[in-house]
């Protein structure tokens, strides 16, 4: 793995500090975790403080971490899931190695675990619809009801579950429920369905079955089949925990793995759950689960994220037992560091005005050399063709510009980076509009690499490219998602109307250095000057590529609201 940060010196998180007590009292030999995503959409950043905290002690340990789909509901579940989900997990550089697994796989274990409990007389087949169920189920304030089924024999049951399994009854019609506590506090409890009839195909094991088990019947069984010890998962579960443990407990499984809650990601600017990311994508509002502006991993991971930053993010915010929120800056930040240590500094202009510099040479090109990294001597140097016309930046000029404007003006002198000095001599301006339409300046020819040559100071140094020898090119400038802090806590406007309309600018006529034609799809570079931008994996072409800015140099956003 790059560069991972060392994080041996910080204290243990709570999780890893029962980790650790398990270890030295014996309890287990070393942890076995596992992460259990279902695959009904794709991985988004929340999960990849899952992945991080899963597989990050499976990697402190030494140890097993499993990768098993959940893939109860077939209905929602497909293979493009299932395998954006591992091309993720493997990008962030984690390995689940021979640990591949699906519930799925424990479809006929599973089966005749609910059998074993009808036997035990701890489930019935119950024949109320899905909305008396949740009638008879009561409230937080009032305890529920039995079912009517309540008190079937076990014969009954037994033949009831298996005419459900062959077939013969339709879906909704009948479900095997756990007889636990009709007045349980927990309502979980509260005699929880254990399987459904759904007459559709599964991506894994087509027509086999027309009976699926529930999540929580699932989970349980499937964590101790593989012998996980510390069986992770969000805040939301805490009340599944002693249904959980009743399963396994009641099952007798050789192995009762310990269910540990942890605070989920919550992000600002962003909207996480998977039925929002489907709406972004099924609305339009974006161009897929990977369009840059998503905090999916395949769009973060498109937008120029890198796998070290996505992790040092994880390792930045922690683990703890308490719902918190973490501003995007904070996000943004870890890629900015990382870039900033690895991203070669090129130049790029991305609002292009010309200059021509009167007194050089018609049809001279010089060689100026320009270093990769500033702080960073073994990134080594380049060449840049210099040459008589030239685009700077047009917010780089004022015509009538304020005395701490130290770039070009009338008047003015300014440093060319790793070119030469130059001067204003005048503008060209459209007649009608009024808009400048190029400068002309005059260089001084003892400045070559910038370098002052009587010791006279300019405030100013702005970046350029040789006209003739730019590559044009297509820039867009990525920005956050959503204007608001959180665009779902809004009860008068739906989220989606929190978004950024400029959340992307798309610019087409950008000048760039005529070797950034050549750079590889992914690859990140710095724009001096403007931030991080990365080579679009998908709309470049050879020799042609298509920028995505990742991140601007600074945070603009932690400004504006102060
Ligand atoms: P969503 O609620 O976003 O639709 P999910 O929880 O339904 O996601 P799963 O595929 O069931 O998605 O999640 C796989 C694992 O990732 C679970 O263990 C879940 O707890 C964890 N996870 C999901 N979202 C977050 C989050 N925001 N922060 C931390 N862990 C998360
Ligand atoms: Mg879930």
């Amino acid at each position: 793995m790059e560069n991972l940060p060392a994080t041996k010196d910080k204290p243990l998180d709570f999780i890893r500090q029962i980790i650790a007590d398990d270890l030295k009292t014996g309890k287990h030999a070393h942890p076995v975790t596992r992460f259990p995503p279902e695959p009904n959409g794709y991985l988004h950043i929340g999960h990849a403080k899952s992945i991080c905290l899963n597989f990050g002690i499976g990697e402190e340990n030494n140890s097993p971490c499993h990768l098993r789909f959940d893939d109860t509901n077939p209905t929602k579940e497909e293979d493009v899931y299932v395998n954006s989900i591992k091309e993720d997990v493997a990008w962030l550089g984690f390995d689940w190695q021979e640990n591949l697994f699906y519930a799925s796989d424990y479809f006929d274990q599973l089966h005749d675990y609910a059998v074993e409990l009808i036997k035990m007389g701890k489930a019935y087949v119950c024949d109320l619809s899905g909305e008396q169920i949740r009638e008879y189920r009561g409230t937080l304030t009032e305890p529920g009801r039995e079912s009517p089924c309540r008190n079937r024999s076990v014969e009954e049951n037994l033949d009831l579950f298996a005419r459900m399994r062959n077939g013969e009854f339709d879906n909704g019609t009948h479900v095997l429920r756990a007889k636990i506590d009709m007045s349980s506090p927990n309502i979980k409890m509260r005699d929880p369905v254990l399987y459904r009839i759904m007459k559709h195909p599964h991506h894994r094991t087509g027509d086999t079955w027309c009976i699926y088990p529930m999540y929580d019947f699932t989970h349980c069984l499937s964590d101790a089949i593989e012998e996980i010890t510390h069986s992770l998962c969000t805040l939301e579960f805490e009340d599944h925990r002693p249904l959980y443990d009743w399963v396994l407990e009641t099952l007798q499984t050789p192995c009762h793995p310990r269910q540990i809650e942890f605070a989920r990601l919550n992000l600002t600017y962003t909207v996480m759950s998977k039925r929002k990311l489907l709406k972004l994508v099924e609305g339009n509002h974006v161009e897929g689960w990977d369009d840059p502006r998503m905090l999916t991993i395949s769009g973060l991971r498109r937008r120029g994220y890198t796998p070290a930053s996505i992790r040092q993010f994880c390792d930045t915010i922690g683990i703890g037992k308490r719902e918190s929120w973490i501003d995007m800056g904070v996000l943004e930040n870890a890629i900015r560091e990382d870039l900033n240590d690895k991203a070669p500094r090129t130049m790029a202009i991305l609002d292009p005005l010309k200059v021509i510099i009167d007194n050089y040479p018609d049809d001279l090109v010089e060689e100026v050399e320009a270093k990769n990294h500033p702080q960073n001597p073994d990134m080594g140097t380049r060449t840049l063709p210099f040459s008589r016309e030239i685009y700077i930046e047009r917010s780089d000029f004022m015509e009538d510009p304020p005395r701490k404007f130290f770039r070009l003006g009338p008047g003015r002198e300014v440093r060319l980076r790793y070119g030469y000095y130059i001067t204003f001599a005048s503008m060209v301006k459209d007649e009608r509009t009024g808009e400048i339409l190029e400068l002309h300046c005059t260089y001084d020819p003892e400045s070559k690499g910038g370098s002052s040559p009587d010791g006279r100071k300019v405030k100013g140094t702005i970046h350029w490219v040789s006209a003739k020898h730019a590559l044009t090119c297509q820039v867009r400038l990525y920005d956050r998602l959503f204007l608001v802090e959180n665009p779902e806590s809004d009860k008068e406007k739906e989220f989606l109307e929190h978004i950024n309309p400029e959340s992307i600018i798309t610019l087409e006529n950008c000048k760039a250095e005529p070797a950034l034609a050549n750079l590889a799809l992914g690859s990140c570079v710095q724009f001096e000057r403007q931030g991080y931008f990365c080579v679009d994996t998908k709309d470049s072409q050879p020799g042609q590529p298509v920028f995505n800015r990742t991140v601007t140099l600074r945070n603009s956003w932690s400004k504006m609201q102060m």
